[in-house]
């Protein structure tokens, strides 16, 4: 062999092996949505140092990278990890860390796992959820001696299944500071035997157990939402926008990111208490946690008739809703904001809420800003009122679950003003754009359910069969972006993540089904089966 033959052939060696990249890992073999621009499909991901290195089909991503790790997907759906642009982590999470009495099917056994749980953490108080005496192989109530003998320092407080009854002990009764006979005990809410209480009080008495749980403390939190991220990933979440925090839950968030617990990216919104506008002045991000929001609330809920609406509720006509904010206080912080580079984020779900909001905004905004100030639920607008999302680029903030789950009873709060509720589709004509979320625990944490109201309009029971309000349905295509990129926009993090394009986060999600042609009625069946956050693989189905 010749000196030159020799060369090339070293030469080509050299720039063969260049060629090929290092990184962490492989994804092929995928049907991989990649919610870019042009709603493409790939095959392909090379993943290094958290983020996407590159992208394409199996043949180009073999042939440039190498890696000893390669994930075969064999024909998976793959999307990029789904956000929840407005729910609340740590609520979730204090519903997940009561000990879980469902299908306890003796009262022993509730003992057993209030046991278990008392002895893991020591907590200062039980809390429990979900306990039916009818599986118990008899009815009755059972007495709260066994309890008392348990635990007789720390209150414990089981909620039945359907939140209608509660067991209590003895400490949990002292707490609450009733006696058998009191007046403020309705008759026949509270059982006796023998003239004293037995430990099981009914509806209103047993609300009143709520009051009595103490706040956690600092660790507990912490635990608490690790409990709740956890069921975040479980559904395929990998990125939240927590509607509202008070200052020490901020603090708990700050601490758990900066021990590098915090996996799920988080857009915190601050409660506008004096502490959290004194310390945070201006938007924040470091690793996962972003805090760039203040939440406000204009009104409260439909259900309760606490919706602000512009005329008498249909059947109530004494009454408007309940305005919780007055002018000047949504004026001074609208204006804290503004001036702070903050977004703002108000609850509105009545039309005169809504009214208020964008009045007050518009008065902040300058048409063709970019300052992405949202209205939260946006769940009934005036017709009239519209245009103002599009003429000041205010961002509607939906949760498709609340249309399906509100549709059965809204008409007999609003009547006819029902058209003008849940307009998801006229509200996304506004921007082009429009995120969505849950609301959870109000809704179901699973992605897939808002993914099938708002595409379908039905609820689980797949009522109406026709869909309800069909001409404000998402197509799917948007349903998935709502879930994703736009997500990602509402928080300013569209440059980051919410599509899988090179250089942005290794945020994915895998599914047994495809949401994008699996049929309607098998939708809310699909299952994550994987789950990955910077490259990190956080939930994988067993
Ligand atoms: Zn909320």
């Amino acid at each position: 062999m010749n000196k030159i033959v020799y060369g090339l052939i070293i030469l080509s060696f050299l720039t063969s092996c260049k060629m090929k990249h290092q990184a962490d890992f492989l994804i092929i073999n995928a049907k991989g949505y990649t919610v870019d621009k042009d709603f493409s499909i790939c095959s392909a991901i090379a993943v290094k140092d958290g983020k996407i290195l590159d992208i394409g089909n199996d043949n180009y991503i073999i042939d440039n990278y190498r890696s000893a790790q390669i994930l075969d997907l064999k024909g998976a759906p793959l999307y990029p990890g789904f956000n929840d642009a407005h729910c609340h982590l740590s609520m979730l999470g204090i519903g997940l860390s009561r000990v879980d009495l469902r299908k306890a099917s003796s009262f022993d056994q509730i003992l057993e796992r209030l046991k278990q749980r008392y002895d893991q953490s020591n907590p200062s108080y039980l809390a429990g959820d979900g306990w039916d005496q009818t599986l118990w192989g008899s009815d009755e109530f059972p007495s709260n001696s066994k309890l008392n003998e348990l635990f007789p320092d720390i209150p414990v407080v089981l909620f039945r299944v359907d939140y209608h009854a509660v067991i209590v002990n003895e400490a949990a009764i002292k707490l609450l500071g009733i006696t058998p006979g009191d007046s403020s005990i309705p008759e026949g809410e509270a059982i006796m035997e023998n003239n004293k209480f037995k430990g099981v009080f009914l509806e209103n008495t047993a609300d009143r157990f709520e009051s009595i749980l103490p706040e956690p403390t600092t660790h507990e939190w912490a635990s608490i939402i690790l409990t709740a991220q956890k069921e975040c990933f479980k559904n395929g979440l990998t990125s939240i926008t927590n509607a509202g925090g008070t200052s020490s839950i901020v603090a708990v968030m700050e601490q758990l990111n900066n021990e590098g617990a915090l996996k799920i990216r988080t857009n915190m919104m601050l409660t506008p208490d004096p502490d959290n506008l004194e310390k945070f002045s201006s938007p924040y991000t470091n690793g996962r946690l972003r805090i760039a929001t203040i939440k406000l609330f204009a009104d409260g809920a439909l259900g309760s008739r606490g919706a602000l609406m512009l005329e008498p509720y249909s059947d109530m006509k004494s009454t408007k809703g309940i305005s919780v904010i007055t002018s000047k206080e949504f004026e001074r912080l609208c204006k804290w904001a503004y001036d702070h580079d903050f977004q703002v984020a108000m609850h509105c779900i009545g039309d005169a809420a809504n009214r208020q909001a964008l009045n007050m905004y518009s008065k902040f905004l300058k048409s063709g800003n970019d300052r992405r100030w949202r209205i939260e639920h946006a769940q009934i607008i005036n017709p009239k009122d519209i245009e103002l999302f599009g003429k000041y680029s205010i961002v509607p903030s939906i949760q498709p679950t609340h249309a399906t789950s509100d549709m059965l009873w809204a008409d007999e709060r609003v009547g006819e003003r029902l058209e003008d509720a849940y307009v998801y589709k006229e509200l996304l004509d506004q921007l082009g754009w429009i995120p969505s979320g849950t609301d959870f625990p109000v809704e179901d944490v699973n992605p897939m359910y808002t993914f099938h109201s708002a595409v379908y309009r039905q609820n689980l029971d797949f009522v109406p069969s026709e869909g309800f309000q069909m001409e404000n349905a998402l197509t799917k295509e948007e349903a998935l972006r709502s879930m994703t990129i736009w997500a990602a926009k509402a928080s300013f993090e569209e440059n980051l993540k919410g599509s899988l394009e090179i250089g942005k986060y290794a945020d994915f999600v895998v599914l047994d089904k495809d949401i994008m042609t699996t049929a309607g009625n098998e939708i809310p069946e699909i299952k994550v089966t994987m789950t990955f956050v910077n490259g990190e693989k956080v939930y994988e189905k067993e």
